[in-house]
């Protein structure tokens, strides 16, 4: 069934995605000849990179969402609606969602990516993601029901297992979270558990390549594994995960490790919606583009973020997957749907580099600026200066900055609630410990 929404005299630009890159896009596309329709699963925009404080108690969910409606409020042109979107049938020019079908002149696809298991079916059963809000939340869950648990576990392999946390992938967001849970541990973890022994809480780092932070500097894979060893992480460089069975994790060439929790952060693919067949799928699950973000194959059909890998002579891989990549090809691809419809020509992206960063811990963080390289207490504040300046919302700022002076000053991590238990048991409904109707009736 079609989908009513209101008729316009423009085009019709359908954008799938409310993260940065569609955000931006939808923004650019204000005021402009254009019957804008944005679709996202969620109603809240999600500021990923702050994701991890969101896992380890730091900060609250909330303050690292933002209300797309409100981002767009008084934007005459544009339409929101939640809703999943499943499959394209470009023929026809038309999506099939949730709710119903939408057709459009232009579709740009914005889905961002989700975490790539390497199609390791049993890894991907019993490890946690932590690409959403949702996924954050179970992965705090988890963490402190395996502290709770481990003051009354008997067994002693379960008692480890409870206790070891292990994080795989060792890029930015691997480095961000061992570290945060080790900052748990010193500070957090002897006050709220005195009677446990700190000395059997473990926290690995397992990267499959020789060093950390693949794409920064030497200087800042050096230094962000010196503070990581520093701060008693085990960093196992040049270890490949084979298995995880939610007890055992297996290793190549190395002893196996007991861990109840174990973070998936090894690696991303593109979230392509079903339906392009025409179109070619590259490195990392992502649809190829020209440098106009036309994906392969069609006319009227564009990808922005993640999703998309633009792939031409200077860059054979594409763009990083990172938020200013997103932002600044939904910014050209505005730019770009106006001069089509002046029949102006096009431009070219060109990814303008504003450098990489990474915190480990409080006062330790590795900034790479081009060739302006800086690590420890003055990288720390540059990082956080950053990460406040591009937060949606100025509520969301406030909030953050607040919950990080308090951090500072009081060592503290307040957000560590079980708000709902989490399950790893798929037949029970962790939202409610419920099991589910299907194992009712087999009861
Ligand atoms: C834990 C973590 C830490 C990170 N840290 C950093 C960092 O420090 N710096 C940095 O620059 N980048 C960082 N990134 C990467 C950065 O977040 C991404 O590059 C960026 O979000 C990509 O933007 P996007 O617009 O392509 O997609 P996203 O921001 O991921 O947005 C995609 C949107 O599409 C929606 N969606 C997906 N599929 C569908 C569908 N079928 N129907 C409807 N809606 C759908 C999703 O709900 C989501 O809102 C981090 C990522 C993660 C996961």
């Amino acid at each position: 069934m079609d989908l009513d929404l209101p008729k316009s005299e423009y085009p019709r630009v359908v954008i799938v995605g409310g993260g940065f890159g569609g955000i931006e896009l939808a923004k650019r596309l204000k005021k402009k000849p254009f019957q804008v329709v944005m679709l996202d699963k969620h109603n809240y925009h999600t500021f990923q990179p702050l994701l991890y404080q969101v896992a380890t108690g730091g900060l609250e969910p909330d303050s690292i969402a933002f209300p797309i409606r409100k981002i767009f409020k008084g934007q005459k042109n544009l339409l929101f609606r939640v809703t999943k979107v499943n499959e394209i049938i470009s023929a026809e020019n038309c999506i099939l969602t949730d709710i119903g079908k939408i057709t459009y002149d232009y579709l740009v696809i914005a889905t961002g990516s989700t975490s790539n298991f390497f199609g390791n079916q049993e890894i991907e059963n019993n490890s946690m993601p932590m690409k959403s809000i949702p996924e954050a939340l179970d992965l705090r869950s988890l963490i402190l029901q395996n502290f709770e648990k481990s003051l009354i576990e008997a067994n002693k392999d379960k008692k480890t297992a409870l206790l070891n946390f292990v994080v795989v992938g060792g890029g930015p967001t691997g480095v961000e979270t061992s570290g945060a849970i080790a900052e748990l541990k010193k500070h957090v973890i002897p006050n709220d558990y005195p009677e446990l022994d700190l000395k059997k809480v473990n926290i690995y780092l397992i990267e499959n390549s020789p060093e950390l932070l693949g794409v920064m500097s030497p200087q800042a894979q050096q230094k962000s594994k010196d503070f990581l060893l520093e701060m008693g992480v085990n960093v196992m460089n040049s270890t490949r995960v084979l298995a995880y069975d939610g007890q055992t994790l297996t290793l190549q060439d190395k002893p196996p490790i007991l861990a109840s929790t174990v973070i998936w952060s090894a690696g991303v693919k593109g979230q392509v919606i079903p339906g392009l067949d025409k179109a070619e799928i590259v490195r990392g699950g992502r649809l190829k583009t020209d440098t106009q973000n036309l994906i392969s194959g069609y006319a009227n059909i564009y990808a922005i973020g993640d999703v998309a890998a633009i792939i031409d002579d200077e860059t054979p891989n594409g763009h990083p997957g990172v938020a200013p990549a997103a932002i600044q090809q939904g910014h050209q691809l505005a730019k770009n749907l106006v001069n089509i419809k002046e029949n102006k020509p096009l431009e070219k992206f060109k990814y303008f580099d504003k450098g990489s960063m990474a915190t480990v811990g409080r006062n330790k963080a590795v900034v790479d600026l081009g060739k302006i390289r800086f690590q420890g207490v003055f990288a720390w504040f540059t990082w956080m200066f950053v990460h406040l300046m591009t937060l949606v919302g100025f509520r969301n700022k406030i909030i953050v900055f607040v919950n990080w002076l308090w951090c500072y000053f009081s060592y503290d991590r307040g957000a560590r609630l079980i708000i709902r238990t989490f399950a790893k048991d798929r037949s029970i409904d962790y939202r409610t410990d419920i099991p589910k109707v299907e194992e009712v009736k087999k009861v």
